[in-house]
C-alpha cells in the first residue's frame, strides 16, 4: 500500500469516528477562604469548588420553596404586605421594616415577615379547602429535600413559624444539593417564576442571557446572631450556587457571585 493511500485510510477512520461533545465548561474567578460554589451548564454535569457538600441553614432561599408551593397564586392574588418590622412577636431582619411589598419586592428584599404572613394565610386555605393531613402532606412533600428527618412529628400542620421561612435550622442543604434542586426539570416553572419576579423589579428586558441572582442571609447553626450567606442565580445556560462564610452579608453575596460567575455589571 502507497503512503497516499495508507494516509487516507487513517483520515478516514479518523473522520468515521463520532467526538463525543465537548464538556460545558465556564470560567469561575478563584474563590475566597469559606466560600463553596456549586455549578452546571446546560448538559447538566455539576461542578464543585470548595466545601460545597456542607450542610447548613436554607436561610433566605427557603423563599424560593415558598415560591414553588404558592407563587402562581399569590401573584395572580396580587399580594401585598406591610412591613413593620415586626409581625405577632417576630422581628422582620430590617428592624425598621420594609414598608409596602408585594411579591417581587418582598423577594428582592428578602422580607422575612411577608412569606411568614402569607405562608400563614396559605396553609389557613390547604386546611379549609382539602383538610389538615392533606395540607401537612403537601408542607412535608415539598420542603422534603430540605427537611431530612426533621418534619415535626404527629398528623397535624405543624404552625407556619420562623423556622418554615428559613431561620433556625429546620430547613438546611449544601451548595450542592441546592444546586440539584434548582436543575431538576420539577423546578422549571418555579425557576422562571424567580427570574420574572426579580428581574420585573429591575426593569430589565428578558433577553435569555440575563443573570437573575438571588442573594440573602442564613443563621450559622451554634452561633448566637451569626449569619453566613447564600447567592444564587442563572442566565439560561448557567445555574450557579455560592454559599459565603459566617459574617457575609446579602451585598457581599451579590458582589462575590457577580465577581465568581464573571457576571457583567448592571447597566
Ligand atoms: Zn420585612
Amino acid at each position: 500500500m502507497s503512503i497516499l493511500k495508507t494516509l487516507l485510510l487513517v483520515s478516514v477512520c479518523t473522520l468515521s469516528v463520532a467526538k463525543p461533545p465537548a464538556p460545558f465548561k465556564t470560567p469561575v474567578a478563584p474563590l475566597l477562604p469559606g466560600e463553596a460554589l456549586a455549578l452546571a451548564g446546560p448538559d447538566g454535569v455539576v461542578y464543585t469548588f470548595g466545601e460545597a457538600s456542607r450542610e447548613t441553614s436554607l436561610g433566605c432561599l427557603a423563599e424560593l420553596v415558598w415560591i414553588k408551593l404558592e407563587g402562581l397564586d399569590w401573584g395572580s392574588m396580587s399580594v401585598q404586605f406591610n412591613c413593620t418590622g415586626m409581625f405577632k412577636g417576630y422581628p422582620c431582619w430590617r428592624p425598621k421594616g420594609h414598608g409596602r411589598v408585594d411579591l417581587a419586592k418582598a423577594l428582592n428584599e428578602n422580607c422575612d415577615n411577608a412569606f411568614l404572613a402569607w405562608g400563614q394565610a396559605s396553609v389557613q386555605w390547604w386546611m379549609r379547602d382539602y383538610g389538615e393531613g392533606a395540607a401537612r402532606a403537601r408542607l412535608e412533600e415539598t420542603f422534603d429535600p430540605f427537611l431530612g428527618n426533621r418534619m415535626p412529628p404527629g398528623e397535624d400542620l405543624p404552625d407556619i413559624e420562623p423556622p418554615w421561612i428559613g431561620q433556625g435550622d429546620l430547613l438546611r442543604t449544601t451548595p450542592e444539593a441546592m444546586l440539584h434542586w434548582l436543575i431538576d426539570p420539577a423546578q422549571d416553572e418555579t425557576v422562571r417564576n424567580v427570574r420574572r419576579l426579580l428581574l420585573t423589579f429591575k426593569q430589565y428586558n428578558y433577553k435569555e442571557s440575563v443573570w437573575w441572582i438571588h442573594t440573602g442571609t442564613a443563621p450559622e447553626p451554634g452561633v448566637p446572631a451569626g449569619t453566613s450567606a447564600w447567592a444564587v442565580g442563572g442566565n439560561g445556560q448557567i445555574t450557579a450556587v455560592l454559599h459565603l462564610p459566617k459574617g457575609k452579608s446579602k451585598a457581599d453575596g451579590l458582589a462575590r457571585f457577580r465577581t465568581v460567575m464573571m457576571v457583567a455589571p448592571d447597566k
